[in-house]
């Protein structure tokens, strides 16, 4: 494990995406198709990424991501470059217990013929000075947005993905990633799973990285299955505390949290201590952007559970679907929110 070389207290960082230019994509849409093609598609991917390199940049972010410009879905345009699985064999499955997609069909050996994201990690880092990060889906949320028609074992298949991941994640490090931070919302759902092997995965796809690690848990983005769930879980959200002991015990470095406007109590917080925890102070399921004074809030209440120099100011979630806009001032509310707190931790 490296530290990191961030001499900023509360360093601030995104959960991951941020919304396309609408010349790239349609906005306002999770998954939206591209609107270009071939080459054309190719350039405008990095452009848009250059974009949100400077948005964050202009807002004070300290974290940089690029913002998912250069894939359509957060699992599935990892697992489009994988052996193994057919996009045209699709079935239906219900994914993370709560909405049914159509998805493709594991066939084979999963395995990664090439490298995935790794160019565009390159890219990323040849634009900024600043620590970079990159989202990778993690190996139980990638086998819940799949048909598995080989293995026809969840966990076999989860072990398979992880191998691939910690290819793909050793590689980015070599391209200069700061914090390799893996996607697990199915750590939010199948508990019984990511305890008896689910976490065991994750370490594995990050074994033997020297740079920080990191794993997400959110409830989702914005969109209606999600929202429509969390009316399900009653007036407190206790998910976190199912794998937050295990998680606590486990090589990751840091864990990434919904905590803004969410029912989590914040003081199960308090069962991870010791890891660097990056603070969700971000709704991303509203147009309503924060003040930062609201911000500053969820930090000092995060702050009784978190030491402070383990303290990342982030989003609850990815902010894809979000207008620009939006999405830029919510950025902009979490600078200045992060400002506040660390004057007052100065002071
Ligand atoms: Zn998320």
């Amino acid at each position: 494990m490296k530290v990191l070389s961030m001499t900023t207290l509360l360093p601030t960082t995104t959960a991951g995406s941020l919304p396309k230019p609408s010349w790239l994509a349609r906005p306002e849409t999770l998954w939206s198709p591209w609107k270009l093609a071939g080459e054309e598609l190719a350039a405008g991917k990095r452009d848009a990424l250059r974009l949100a390199v400077d948005d964050q940049r202009q807002a004070g972010i300290h974290i940089l991501g690029d913002g998912e410009q250069t894939r359509q879905h957060f699992v599935t345009t990892f697992i489009e470059h994988l052996a193994g699985v057919d996009f045209e064999q699709r079935e239906t499955v219900r994914i993370r217990d709560r909405y049914d997609a159509s998805v493709p069909t594991v066939v084979g050996a999963v395995s990664r013929p090439g490298p995935v994201f790794v160019d565009d990690a390159r890219f990323l880092r040849a634009q900024t000075d600043r620590p970079i990060k990159w989202t990778l889906p993690g190996p139980m949320t990638m086998i819940d947005t799949l048909y598995d028609a080989h293995y026809r074992s969840r966990e076999k298949l989860a072990w398979e993905f992880a191998c691939i991941l910690n290819e793909e994640a050793r590689e980015l490090e070599a391209a200069g990633v700061d914090i390799v931070q893996f996607d697990e919302p199915a750590f939010n759902v199948f508990f019984d799973e990511a305890n008896d092997w689910g976490i065991a995965t994750l370490e594995r796809a990050a074994q033997g990285l020297t740079v920080e690690t990191a794993v997400h848990i959110c409830y989702g983005y914005g969109i209606k299955a999600n929202t429509d769930w969390k009316k399900t879980l009653g007036a407190e959200w206790r998910q976190y505390e199912r794998t937050f002991p295990n998680l606590r015990g486990s090589t990751i470095d840091i864990i990434s949290l919904e905590c803004q406007n969410s029912r989590v109590p914040m003081d199960l917080i308090e069962l991870i201590r010791g890891k660097k925890v990056m603070v969700g102070a971000i709704d991303v399921a509203t147009d309503t952007i924060e003040t930062p004074e609201q911000v500053a809030a969820t930090l000092r209440t995060a702050l009784r559970f978190v030491d402070a120099d383990k303290l990342y100011p982030a989003t609850n979630c990815g902010m894809a679907p979000l207008r620009r806009a939006v999405a830029t001032g919510k950025l902009r509310a979490l600078a200045a929110g992060a400002d506040i707190v660390r004057q007052e931790l100065a002071a």
